[in-house]
């Protein structure tokens, strides 16, 4: 049977922790109670391949489209309580009613950790903010469950936040019954060429291919157009 990942927050640690997941072949949802912290920035202008920047929501609806893609279910709704069951599997119940069973579990969800109290976890107070300590691979101490992003005591960047997660992902995919090597795209006969394998992970593409996924990924970046205005701090006034 395929093994589940749930990861909780939709935010870049979350959606790149379940993007590298979800194309390892584990079946993914990320529960996402909405408003990521970034969506309140006003223009993102430190993320590599934007050299003028890049709106914010623009950044985050393309992760969340790139992870639709890669196959990850989404389930909009705040995680009240994550539990094992007899099986030694998590249980990830909502407010919105919905309940999960996962073999792994992301916790990718700045600033909120609190569904997480049925587990014996170093935490770390910081101000009115808990973190999660991990281990330099986002494991915890608890087998299975990972922390990703800010909620990891990241640096409070975009990008930091996405690779973390993508440190994330492939933690859980190595620790998971996939066989795994490089999550990589390479022309063809880069490996079967020089009468190697193609390593498990790695896809060789021919070069009619190569310009079919060109010409989709060009337009879909001319496709961009201006986004949402920034979502302001709850506590300013209008
Ligand atoms: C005003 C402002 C401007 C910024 N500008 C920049 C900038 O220019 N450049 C830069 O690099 N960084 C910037 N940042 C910082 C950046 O936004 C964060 O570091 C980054 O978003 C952290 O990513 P994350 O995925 O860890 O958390 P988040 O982006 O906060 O995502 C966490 C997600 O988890 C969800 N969540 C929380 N609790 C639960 C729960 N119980 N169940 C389900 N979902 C849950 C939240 O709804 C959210 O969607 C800015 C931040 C702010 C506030």
């Amino acid at each position: 049977m395929t093994q589940r990942v749930a990861v909780v927050g939709g935010g870049p640690a979350g959606l790149t922790a379940a993007i590298y997941t979800a194309r390892a072949g584990l079946q993914t949802t990320v529960y996402d109670a909405g408003e990521p912290i970034l969506a309140r920035n006003a223009h993102l202008e430190n993320v590599p391949g934007f050299p003028a920047g890049v709106n914010a929501r623009t950044f985050l609806e393309n992760t969340r489209e790139q992870a639709d893609r890669a196959g990850v279910e989404f389930v909009d709704a705040r995680v009240e309580h994550v539990e094992r069951d007899n099986d030694g599997r998590f249980v990830v119940d909502t407010d919105a009613g919905a309940s999960g069973a996962a073999d792994f579990v992301v916790a990718a969800s700045w600033p909120d950790s609190s569904y997480l109290e049925a587990f014996e976890l170093e935490r770390i107070d910081r101000g009115s903010k808990t973190m999660l300590s991990t281990d330099e691979f986002a494991r915890t101490d608890v087998e299975g469950l990972y922390a990703a992003g800010r909620l990891a005591r990241q640096y409070h960047q975009a990008v930091v936040a996405a690779g973390h997660g993508a440190t994330a992902g492939l933690t859980v995919v190595d620790d998971s019954d996939v066989a795994y090597y490089h999550d990589w795209v390479a022309p063809d006969g880069y490996f079967t060429g020089r009468g190697r394998e193609l390593p498990p992970g790695c896809e060789e593409i021919e070069e009619t291919e190569r310009r079919e996924r060109e010409r989709e990924s060009l337009s879909a970046l001319r496709a961009l157009s201006p986004a949402d205005s920034p979502t302001q701090h709850p506590s300013v006034d209008d």
